[in-house]
């Protein structure tokens, strides 16, 4: 399963950077593409179970999806790709070109403010 192994990370890159031993983790914010889409559920899960027990424990987890870009052929027109209506928004062939899709990134990890 690959959200259990990205979600492994995200908890092992955490505890890595935390900045002082024991400092929980608030918040963390991770983006993905379209192609390489994360499942919103399974990343939350597997992210749940691989904080149990950690600094990681009870912290917030966003996903960001980010659109993947297409260029129309047909009339050059830029659009957010959606792969449920694969078509050009203006005048609707399919006939387009993509862009790169995002890549996974672990974006933010948000520490408790220590005193
Ligand atoms: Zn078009």
């Amino acid at each position: 399963m690959h959200e259990a192994i990205v979600a492994q990370n995200i908890v092992d890159t955490a505890v890595a950077q935390a900045p002082k031993k024991g400092g929980k983790v608030t918040r963390v914010v991770i983006s993905c593409g379209q192609i390489n889409a994360l499942n919103d559920e399974a990343i939350k899960f597997g992210f749940e179970m691989a904080s149990a027990g950690t600094i990681c424990q009870g912290a917030k987890l966003k996903i960001k999806h980010i659109p993947l870009k297409a260029v129309c052929k047909n009339c050059h027109k830029k659009f957010d790709f959606d792969l449920y209506n694969p078509k050009c928004s203006k005048c609707g062939k399919s006939d387009f070109s993509l862009g790169d899709d995002a890549p996974l990134l672990l974006e933010e990890i948000e520490f408790e403010e220590q005193q």
